[in-house]
């Protein structure tokens, strides 16, 4: 029997395999072209259909109003720690950013080249509280920033921040977009990039409340400027063509295996498979972050007693590879283990990465 492998990569990560299937055919022909996908022209109707398409799919997914608009733009999301201060931040000069991991710390660093940014740090060791997560209380910023899922620490917010009415809500949700249902009507702005839960690396996807349109700074490069994207439905230069029609394919792929509630119900059932070995493992296993904040989709973890060595992670992270299980190396940042359990990754995958912890632990507590 040929050895099963599974890919528990942070990004880019697993694409489903029935899209990869689809993905072959479309390499070599797409549909009546006789040319590759990779050769379709951005302004050909094959691509104009892709990309009304994957609109189409993300209005049916998130329930999307009709007062927001859809761009994909390339610059990935670091391209958006820019963007959005770029063409947002012009109403008071101001932003408030709340910081709970290295990719809000990434963003916050970023907008404050482009005005003043005002920082919360939350502590991850900490339950999520209602009060907690409303820090600003007045209105002097043009809008509040935060990250939904800390890929690097493990961290996911389930409560959206309060903040005084008018105030914009801004989120980087690039690691569990599309992994649970989104009240979109609550945010101003929410992007993610691609290669986590919605394809490969190259595309950005950006929903904006049109009434945000309109005011970028004078200094905004045309290529980050999200009322001439906009204007130019999102081919203003050339766009990623590919990574937009295999973002199209993996959300069709979403649509048909029961949307963003089926693929909440496969998160928390797979991340709970993990927490709850962490939990009953004696410290063997452990996480500093607090229960209420653990992520869904990365799971984050020491091995070894004391919170953790690194000899023992390193033996871990060798024998999962040599089972097949693979990319479970924590950020360099961290140390540990991180276990990436984005949407294409299977139960059957998480059952198997569960049984190795189960093993792993016995042989070595
Ligand atoms: N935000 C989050 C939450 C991320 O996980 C990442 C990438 N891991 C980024 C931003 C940066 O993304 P990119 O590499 O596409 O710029």
């Amino acid at each position: 029997m040929s050895q099963q492998f599974s890919y528990f990569s942070p990004g880019p990560a697993k694409i489903p395999d029935e899209v990869l299937s689809g993905l072959q055919e479309d390499l070599l022909q797409y549909k009546d072209t006789h040319i590759s996908i990779l050769e379709v022209s951005h302004r050909s109707k094959e691509f104009t259909n892709i990309i009304e398409a994957c609109e189409k799919v993300v209005r049916k997914l998130l329930k999307v109003p009709d007062n927001y608009r859809m761009l994909f733009m390339q610059g990935g999301a670091t391209g958006q720690f820019a963007a959005v201060p770029l063409n947002l931040l012009a109403r008071t000069g101001k932003a408030d950013y709340i910081i709970t991991g290295t990719w809000s710390e990434k963003a916050a660093k970023e907008a404050s080249k482009f005005g003043e940014v005002r920082q919360v740090k939350l502590d991850n060791t900490e339950p999520c509280k209602g009060d907690k997560f409303s820090p600003f209380n007045d209105t002097e910023a043009s809008y509040v920033y935060y990250c939904s899922n800390e890929t690097v620490h493990g961290v996911e917010i389930q409560a959206i921040p309060k903040v005084p009415a008018g105030v914009p809500i801004v989120c980087d949700m690039s690691s569990n977009f599309f992994t649970r249902p989104v009240d979109v009507a609550k945010f101003g702005m929410i992007y993610g990039g691609a290669q986590k839960n919605i394809g490969t690396p190259g595309t950005t996807l950006v929903i904006v409340r049109e009434d945000l349109l309109g005011s970028p700074l004078p200094s905004c490069p045309a290529i980050l400027d999200y009322t001439l994207l906009d204007k130019n439905k999102s081919v203003y230069n050339t766009p990623a063509t590919f990574p937009t029609h295999v973002m199209k394919e993996v959300l069709e792929w979403v649509s048909r295996h029961g949307g963003v509630e089926e693929m909440e119900r496969r998160c928390i059932q797979k991340s709970s498979l993990l927490y709850s070995i962490i939990d009953q493992s004696n410290s063997f296993y452990s996480t500093q972050v607090h229960p209420t904040k653990r992520s869904r989709v990365n799971v984050v973890f020491r091995v070894g007693a004391g919170g953790g060595n690194e000899a023992t992670e390193k033996k871990f992270v060798d024998e999962a590879m040599q089972q097949g299980l693979l990319s479970l190396k924590g950020h360099r940042s961290v140390g540990g283990i991180r276990a990436s359990l984005y949407n294409a990754i299977t139960l059957d995958d998480t059952r198997r990465l569960a049984h190795f912890m189960e093993t792993f632990l016995k042989e070595n507590y």
